[in-house]
């Protein structure tokens, strides 16, 4: 088949990855670099313990976390990419902490990548990280895994078998024999995984899309002494996330604007709000310590669920988009799972996500 991949952020990359390993389709990927949510990402891959009620949301979040730890194994992935260091929640509670680790046994019986489950006091958590004030025991997952999100888009388009990459922002128009072209090119297949531009793109078909854009930034802060690199990601009650790098600094976000559009400024506010939030844990943190910010869009829907699949029935049209705050677990699952319906494999979409129907229609 010839096949057309709009979008390489984490789900693009994916499903180009996948597609490439049959040997038997011609794929031609387009990027033209917008402010995408995946090269700003710095990501923790830890869904286990979240929160959130919606079932599918945990199943594709869970398996999401299997499908880049097999990911990872099966390309060789380097540690600054994808880096299994485990991750620390800090809890002021004793009985909240007690009821996590209660959460985590339990769902660990269906999720054996979380691996151990520690109780740690504030001692040994502080002794873990020089320089930090910790107040609060916490409870230690051994399979959370943080991620790049440039650098694995990078690692798997290497691995990846392309036709042609263009650089350019990509229209679609019909036909007259009403034939979907791509920048007037005719595929057997097209994937729309262009994230929050999902309503853009898909605007001169006629369709309407329930997808937002919501802003989110980061800072980079150097340490002094410099962390060890694979140091778990810590994550305090109340406070933005802690996700320690390779050079030895550390990133401090990530913040979720859910007015702030594409804007892609760093916002001197939104700086300050994120470098305070590190300073009640590092006190010794100050601006001169900040060495670079990173700003993205992520793509949201009404009820903060990821849709993906045909975008009708038996359509040669797939989209994926409304990845959130937690794209960069579910992103290589939704890949995975768009390349198996071009395969004609079968798919237990409902299990995963709800239809695409609820999310795009035509506009009337
Ligand atoms: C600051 C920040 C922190 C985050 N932290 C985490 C985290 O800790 N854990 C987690 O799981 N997730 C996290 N996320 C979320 C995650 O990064 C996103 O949900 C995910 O990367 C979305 O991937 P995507 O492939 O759907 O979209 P994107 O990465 O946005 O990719 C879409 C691509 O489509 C391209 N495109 C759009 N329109 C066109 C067009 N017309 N023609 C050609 N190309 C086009 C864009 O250039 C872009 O490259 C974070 C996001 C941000 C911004």
């Amino acid at each position: 088949m010839k096949i057309a991949v709009i979008g390489d952020g984490i789900v693009g990359a994916t499903v180009g990855f996948y597609l490439s390993k049959e040997k038997k389709h011609t794929i031609t990927m387009f990027d033209y670099g917008i402010g995408q949510a995946t090269k700003a990402s710095a990501g923790i891959i830890a869904p286990w313990l979240s929160k959130r009620r919606s079932k599918v949301w945990y199943h594709l979040a869970r398996d999401g976390a299997s499908v880049i730890n097999e990911l990872a194994t099966e390309t060789g992935m380097t540690t600054d990419v994808y880096d299994q260091s485990g991750v620390i929640y800090l809890r002021k509670n004793d009985s909240d902490l007690q009821n996590l680790n209660q959460l985590g046994i339990e769902r660990r019986k269906e999720a054996p990548l979380m691996g151990e489950l520690n109780k740690l006091s504030s001692q040994s958590i502080q002794n873990l990280f020089p320089g930090f004030k910790i107040m609060d025991q916490g409870l230690y997952v051994s399979g959370g895994a943080k991620i790049d999100g440039a650098k694995f888009v990078e690692f798997l388009n290497k691995k990846s078998t392309f036709n042609d990459f263009i650089k350019e922002p990509v229209k679609l128009t019909l036909s007259s024999n009403r034939a979907v072209m791509v920048n007037n090119q005719r595929f057997d297949c097209i994937v729309l995984a262009v994230g929050a531009w999902l309503p853009d793109i898909l605007k001169e078909l006629g369709y309407k899309v329930k997808v937002r854009p919501q802003k989110g930034q980061l800072i980079e802060v150097k340490m002094n002494p410099k962390l060890d690199q694979h140091l778990p990601v810590l994550m305090p009650e109340g406070e933005r996330d802690f996700i320690p790098q390779n050079n030895g600094g550390l990133i401090i976000g990530a913040t979720h604007e859910n007015d702030g559009g594409f804007d892609l400024k760093v916002s001197d506010q939104v700086k300050s709000d994120l470098l305070a939030s590190g300073q009640r844990i590092i006190t010794s943190l100050t601006n001169a310590d900040i060495v670079n910010y990173r700003v993205g869009t992520r793509a949201y829907t009404n009820d903060f669920l990821p849709f993906f699949g045909s975008l009708t029935d038996g359509s040669n049209l797939l989209v994926a988009s409304g990845l959130g705050s937690s794209g960069l677990t579910t992103g290589p699952l939704i890949g995975k799972l768009l390349s198996e319906i071009i395969e004609h494999k079968s798919v237990n979409l409902s299990y995963y996500t709800h239809s695409v129907s609820d999310y795009i229609s035509l506009d009337d």
